[in-house]
């Protein structure tokens, strides 16, 4: 059975989906079977960033009995399977929990890692974000407010039996207003198991439709984020 990680965070913004597509791509190109599950309805952009355009079957009409799991799976880049979630308000309150259920036990028998972009916060739709990852990875920027929020989804997840991983520092400058990794790691006592520099080339990268591992594979960013690939797919 695969290992399904939600990418969460309390703070919008702070590079969640970015982060899903590029560590995504690497682990497949590592040669590892990847599912993502773009779990954030209110901004999909996970399928805009690897440049899929048409997407008619969503997770939920699944979870509604409307169509079967293989007609929400399609093709990404470096051959990573996306499952657009559709998890709107609405929808998560119609879907019968144990369907959802099934459904995540079915998909983890089809890869290495199930990777899900959560939308930030702790609405329901988050919340059921966290519910489907048995592991938890917090995307967050060095800055006060979204560690502090961070560590509310971190407790929240705890509380629903996911079980933190670790944070990745996306965004950064090192800048002295900035807070360093020891401080940030004993605050959401989680290790940092990665630093992503702040890098124009991820916005370029996100213009194209084209995941910056593969667009710029040598750009601070690209390496960072394969690095922590390799540390999820157990290279060093
Ligand atoms: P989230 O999914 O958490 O809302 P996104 O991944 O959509 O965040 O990123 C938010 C914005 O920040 C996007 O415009 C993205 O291009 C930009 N961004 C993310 N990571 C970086 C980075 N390391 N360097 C520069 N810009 C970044
Ligand atoms: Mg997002």
């Amino acid at each position: 059975e695969g290992r399904s990680i939600v990418f969460a965070s309390g703070k919008g913004g702070t590079g969640k989906t970015t982060t899903v597509a590029n560590i995504g791509v690497a682990l497949a190109q590592f040669g590892k079977e990847v599912i993502l599950i773009d779990a954030d309805i209110t901004m999909a952009n996970l399928s805009l960033i690897l440049g899929m355009e048409d997407i008619p079957v969503t997770l939920h009409d699944v979870l509604a009995g409307e169509a079967e799991l293989k007609d929400a799976i399609y093709e990404g880049p470096a051959g990573v399977k996306v499952i657009p979630g559709g998890l709107s308000l609405e929808k998560v309150k119609k879907a019968r929990p144990e369907r959802l259920r099934e459904l995540i036990r079915e998909i983890g028998q089809m890869g290495d890692f199930i990777l899900i972009d959560a939308p930030a916060g702790l609405e329901l739709t988050s919340v059921t974000a966290l519910l489907i990852g048995k592991e938890l990875i917090i995307v967050t920027n060095p800055e006060i407010a979204a560690i502090t929020d961070s560590l509310k989804t971190k407790l929240v997840a705890e509380k629903l039996g996911t079980l933190p991983l670790g944070a990745i520092l996306n965004r950064v400058t090192s800048e002295k207003t900035e807070l360093s990794k020891e401080e940030i790691e004993a605050l959401l006592e989680v290790p940092v198991m990665g630093i992503v520099p702040e890098d124009p080339e991820v916005k370029r990268a996100s213009a194209y439709g084209v995941p910056l591992v593969i667009k710029n594979p040598t750009s601070p960013a690209a390496i960072a984020y394969k690095q922590i690939a390799a540390k999820l797919a157990g290279i060093r």
